[in-house]
């Protein structure tokens, strides 16, 4: 019984539709699905544009009720920056959506990863102690649901020279505390560093803090839904979890794993 909370369609940057998405979940035996398209407050290419806010409510709506196999979630991947907070709980008022996902994708006007050699030069400790600074105010704010790709900053290869399980077990903590979860993000293996979000080593300690776990493709293709599940499945019952967690109108509900 899986569920997959992170995918993106042709209103973000995915290139396949709402319908063909769902469609792949339901050939990929997936229970429970949600899309979560892109809220960026940086103008780049891959946010949801406004105009389109009105018609992904109602597409999602309509996959919502209609008689897919899969349970349908309308979620939303958000992006945290320090002041947006009541940006997002406004969009959050208005949209309904299930849940969100909140990422840190930038770092002032730094987009971490969305182009590999722009982190030449760059101070590789001091970036992820800015990423994981960031990560831990979002975590705080007590506006999102789940931390996306928790460990990005390694996305094309760069790690910290700097033991940083303090900040992890500080950050899983607040997870906890907030009632929240963290997503076992596939994508990463078909990145550079050809790893799941977050590290195992970091799965083991959340797990042993007693953090809630979900699971996100990431998928920006409907070839690419569900993308790696029985390996993460696996890997989450060998680290000892026996189950995952999605959200249903912000509510935490769990299904065996
Ligand atoms: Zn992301
Ligand atoms: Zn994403």
């Amino acid at each position: 019984m899986l569920v997959d909370l992170h995918s993106h369609t042709t209103f973000s940057d995915g290139r396949s539709s709402h319908s063909e998405m769902v469609e792949a979940a339901i050939q990929r035996g997936i229970a429970v699905y949600g899309i979560s398209d892109h809220l960026c407050f940086h103008d780049n290419p891959w946010t949801t544009k406004p105009h389109l806010f009105e018609d992904m409510r109602s597409t999602m709506a309509a996959l919502k009720t209609g008689t897919s196999s899969a349970k349908i979630l309308f979620g939303m991947e958000v992006d945290y920056v320090p002041g947006c907070e009541s940006r997002v709980a406004l969009l959050k008022a208005d949209n309904g959506w299930d849940y969100i996902i909140g990422s840190v994708h930038y770092l002032g006007d730094w987009n971490i990863d969305s182009n590999a050699p722009d982190w030449e030069g760059k101070d590789v400790d001091a970036t992820y102690s800015r990423y994981l600074d960031l990560l831990e105010e979002m975590v705080d704010t007590g506006l999102y649901n789940i931390v996306g790709h928790l460990d990005l900053p390694k996305k094309y290869g760069h790690y910290s020279s700097i033991d940083l399980t303090e900040k992890y077990l500080s950050i899983g903590q607040k997870i906890k505390a907030k009632n929240m979860a963290y997503e076992i993000n596939t994508n990463g293996r078909i990145k550079p560093c050809n790893d799941f979000y977050p590290h195992r080593t970091i799965v083991e300690l959340y797990h042993q803090l007693g953090v809630d776990v979900t699971l996100g493709s990431d998928a920006h293709h409907r070839d690419n839904v569900g993308q790696f599940f029985d390996e993460a499945a696996a890997m989450l019952r060998a680290v000892g979890y026996t189950r995952i967690c999605y959200f249903e109108k912000g509510e935490k509900r769990y299904l065996p794993l």
